[in-house]
């Protein structure tokens, strides 16, 4: 039985329920993160929970919590279940009111949170890669922002699917932005490649720990705009998120990349991503 937070009380999750005027239901007016927990501590939680607040500062949404809070519910939910590595799932929206589109004057925000099993990809994805296609990134441009509202991310996701692949690359007036749900990095020759944060790309977590991670090995890198050609004839690609960690992508509209496996590049990274999982990750919270 899986036990969630919502709005104050810890329930089973058959028994949460909102409103169906909730405007996260309606609108999709609200903001959500993803936080993965590793031997039951849950990895760069501050960054998380800066994030969080980016993203309700980005929707005009006040927060419900002090980080102090977070800390203290995202631990206890932690605790009531037995898996050793978790991925908790936070969604804030802007509450239930009468449908309209301009804010309630009076709504109190709807809080949940619910954690599951983290499933990372397997051994065999690591050892073989992933495929994926290029897709016109026809999203909003406050990508961003970790917004509810993910119709564009999911009609995205879903061709890449019915394509046979596990990711769906974007790209905006010839210029990489990100996946559908992961960040994206080009390797060409020794030179690691990340397109920079701006409002075209949701600066993910795990993104950074991928930049980290290459400076703090001496690995060339440029933090810049990455043309489609640049995409195209990459050596290596990568995507990461919270869920996927770091992939190779070793197939991209058909063609292999580089050799068609995963690269010598991308295993130092992910060796080193593997070590600084156990390290990174905050002290376990306990109420
Ligand atoms: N971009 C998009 C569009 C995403 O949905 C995600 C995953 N939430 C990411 C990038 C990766 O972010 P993170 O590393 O924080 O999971």
């Amino acid at each position: 039985m899986t036990t969630v937070y919502l709005n104050g009380e810890l329930v089973p999750i058959e028994r949460a329920t909102v409103s169906v005027l909730d405007r996260g239901f309606i609108f999709g007016d609200g903001v959500y993160e993803v936080i993965p927990v590793y031997g039951r501590r849950p990895f760069r939680l501050a960054e998380h929970l800066a994030r969080l607040q980016a993203s309700m500062d980005g929707i005009r949404l006040a927060n419900p919590y002090a980080t102090e809070t977070w800390t203290k519910l995202i631990g206890n939910l932690i605790d009531q279940h037995e898996w050793s590595e978790q991925s908790v799932y936070i969604q804030v929206t802007r509450g239930a009111a009468p449908r309209n589109h301009a804010f309630p004057k009076d709504a109190k925000p709807t809080t949940f949170i619910m954690t599951g099993p983290l499933s990372v990809p397997s051994r065999e994805e690591k050892e073989r890669g992933v495929d994926a296609i290029t897709l016109n990134d026809y999203r909003w441009i406050r990508c961003n922002i970790k917004s509810t509202a993910l119709l564009a991310n999911c009609l995205l996701k879903q061709a890449a699917v019915e394509a046979g692949c596990a990711e769906a690359i974007l790209l905006r007036d010839g210029f990489l932005t990100e996946g559908s749900s992961t960040n994206i990095f080009v390797v060409k020759g020794n030179l690691l490649l990340a397109p920079p944060k701006s409002h075209l790309i949701l600066p993910g977590i795990t993104y950074d720990v991928v930049i980290e991670l290459a400076r703090a090995h001496g690995m060339p890198l440029e933090v810049r705009p990455v043309s489609e050609s640049e995409v195209r004839s990459a050596d290596e690609l990568w995507l990461s998120s919270s869920s996927k960690e770091v992939l190779a992508i070793t197939e991209l509209d058909g063609k292999s990349v580089g050799n068609g496996k995963p690269g010598p590049l991308y295993k130092k990274m992910l060796g080193y991503f593997e070590a600084s999982k156990a390290v990174r990750s905050t002290a376990p919270v306990h109420a």
